[in-house]
C-alpha cells in the first residue's frame, strides 16, 4: 500500500468538505495530486459512505465531471464549550451544521468532576433528543483555560491542576463510544470564526480576542492556530495591566488584564456602581434578580447609563492596549472582537480600535482590520468545537480507522471488498 495513501485520502476528503459540489476536475487542481489517483480516493470515500455524487457540473468539451459532496448525515458530532460559569453542548452533522444546542449555568470552580458530570448529562440529553442521525463520530471539547499538547494529544491545562489530573477526554470518549478531542474554548471559537467568516477564512494571520467571564486570545500564524511551547500562547488573561495593582486576580498576582476587564470584573464593577446609586439601571436590576451579570453592565450601557457606559469605556481601553501588544508581537492582518464584550461593540469596539491604533507601531496598524466577531457568541465555542473534532477526525493518521469502522459497518459489503482500507 502507498504511503501517501491516506494523506491523499485525506487531502481528497478535505477538498470535498470546504468545496460542496466540487467536479472531480476541479478537485484535482486542488489537492495537486494525479487524476487517476483522485478518481481512485473518491471511489474509496465513496465506497466508505462519506462522500456522494452531487449531480453533473458543466461540461467543457468531454463527459460532463460529476459534482462531489459530503455525506454530511453518515455520521454526528458532539461539541461541547466548557466555559468558567456556563457549559453549551451541540450535536451536527459531519459538515459541522449544528443540529441541536443546550445551555446550562456551571460553576467550573466545582471542579472536573461535577462539570464533566454535568456535560456527560447534557450531551445524552441532546444524543437521544437528535436520535435519528447516525451514530456518533467525534467529540471536541473546549476547555475554559490552555490545553497543552504532547504528542499531538491534549494533556494537561497547565493553569488548572485539578482540571490537568482529570481524564476528561478518556472519560468523554468511553462514555459516548467516539474518539474525543479538547483545546483551549478561545482557540475553539477562532476556528468557529474561520468556519463562518469569510474575512476570517482568508486571514493568514488572525489575532482573535474571545472568552467570557475570562478573557482570552488566539493566534494565527501562517494560517495555522499557534498554540506555543505549553498551549499558552494568546493567554493575555494574566498579562499584567500598568496603573491597576491593587486589583487582586484569581490566580494569585495583582492587576491581571482579567481582573481588571474580564467579565467577572465587570459584574464586580457593574454591582458597586449599583450599590453607589452612581448606575440606576443596574441598582433597578439588583433589585429586581439580586444580581449583576457582565451581559446586564452591556445592556444598561446600550440604554445610555452614563456609569455602565464609562465602566465599559475603561474595559475596552485596557483590551486595545493588550491587544495592541498582540499586534506588535504576532503582526496580524486581522484582528476580530468576539466574547462576551462583542455584545456590546457599538460602545467598546471604537474605543478599542482606538486604543490598539493609538498604541501598536503605524507599519503594523497601516492595514489592519479591526473587526467584531461574525459569530452567534451563543455557540461561537461549540461551533468551533465541532469544526475541531471534525478537522482531526478526518486528519491522516485517523482517517484509517473511521474509513475501517464504515467499511465494517455496511452490511451489503462482500467478502474482501474494502479489504486495502485495514490500517
Ligand atoms: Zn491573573
Amino acid at each position: 500500500m502507498p504511503s501517501d495513501r491516506y494523506p491523499g485520502l485525506a487531502a481528497v476528503l478535505d477538498a470535498i468538505r470546504r468545496e460542496d459540489g466540487v467536479t472531480q476536475p476541479i478537485l484535482v487542481e486542488r489537492v495537486g495530486l494525479g487524476r487517476s489517483v483522485v478518481a481512485q480516493r473518491v471511489a474509496e470515500l465513496e465506497e466508505a459512505g462519506l462522500v456522494v455524487s452531487r449531480g453533473l457540473g458543466p461540461s467543457t468539451g468531454g463527459r460532463a465531471p460529476r459534482r462531489l459532496g459530503l455525506r454530511a448525515d453518515a455520521g454526528r458530532v458532539l461539541g461541547a464549550d466548557i466555559a468558567t460559569n456556563e457549559v453549551v453542548v451541540a450535536v451536527a452533522d459531519l459538515a459541522g451544521d449544528l443540529q441541536a444546542t443546550r445551555q446550562e449555568e456551571i460553576d467550573v470552580t466545582d471542579g472536573p468532576d461535577i462539570v464533566i458530570g454535568i456535560v456527560e448529562r447534557m450531551a445524552r440529553a441532546i444524543v437521544e433528543e437528535t436520535g435519528t442521525g447516525g451514530e456518533l463520530w467525534a467529540i471536541g471539547l473546549g476547555m475554559p483555560g490552555p490545553v497543552a499538547y504532547d504528542g499531538g494529544a491534549a494533556a494537561t491545562m497547565p493553569t488548572m491542576p485539578e482540571w490537568s489530573r482529570h481524564p476528561t477526554v478518556q472519560r468523554m470518549a468511553s462514555a459516548f463510544g467516539a474518539p474525543a478531542w479538547m483545546d483551549d474554548r478561545v482557540n475553539l471559537s477562532a476556528l468557529g470564526e474561520r468556519r463562518v467568516n469569510p474575512l476570517a477564512a482568508a486571514s493568514r494571520n488572525l489575532v482573535y480576542m474571545g472568552g467570557g467571564y475570562g478573557i482570552g486570545a488566539a493566534v494565527v500564524v501562517g494560517g495555522q492556530l499557534h498554540r506555543g511551547a505549553h498551549g499558552l500562547a494568546g493567554a493575555i488573561d494574566h498579562m499584567p495591566v500598568p496603573g491597576v495593582e491593587g486589583v487582586v486576580c484569581g490566580c494569585g498576582n495583582l492587576g491581571c488584564l482579567e481582573a481588571v476587564a474580564g467579565g467577572a470584573a465587570l459584574a464586580r464593577d457593574g454591582r458597586r456602581l449599583a450599590e453607589s446609586g452612581e448606575s440606576p439601571v443596574l441598582a433597578e436590576v439588583l433589585t429586581r434578580t439580586g444580581r449583576i451579570r457582565p451581559g446586564d453592565v452591556t445592556a444598561a450601557a446600550g440604554r445610555g447609563d452614563p456609569a455602565a457606559r464609562a465602566l465599559l469605556h475603561r474595559a475596552a481601553v485596557v483590551l486595545g492596549a493588550s491587544l495592541a501588544t498582540l499586534v506588535n508581537v504576532f503582526d496580524p492582518d486581522l484582528v476580530v472582537i468576539g466574547g462576551g464584550i462583542a455584545r456590546a461593540r457599538a460602545h467598546v469596539l471604537a474605543a478599542i480600535r482606538e486604543e490598539i491604533y493609538r498604541r501598536a507601531m503605524p507599519a503594523a496598524t497601516r492595514d489592519l482590520r479591526i473587526e467584531p466577531s461574525a459569530v452567534d457568541q451563543e455557540v461561537a465555542g461549540v461551533t468551533g468545537a465541532v469544526e475541531f473534532a471534525l478537522a482531526r477526525l478526518f486528519e491522516p493518521g485517523n482517517l484509517p480507522s473511521v474509513l475501517d469502522a464504515r467499511l465494517r459497518a455496511r452490511p451489503e459489503a462482500a467478502p474482501g471488498e474494502g479489504a486495502g482500507l485495514t490500517a
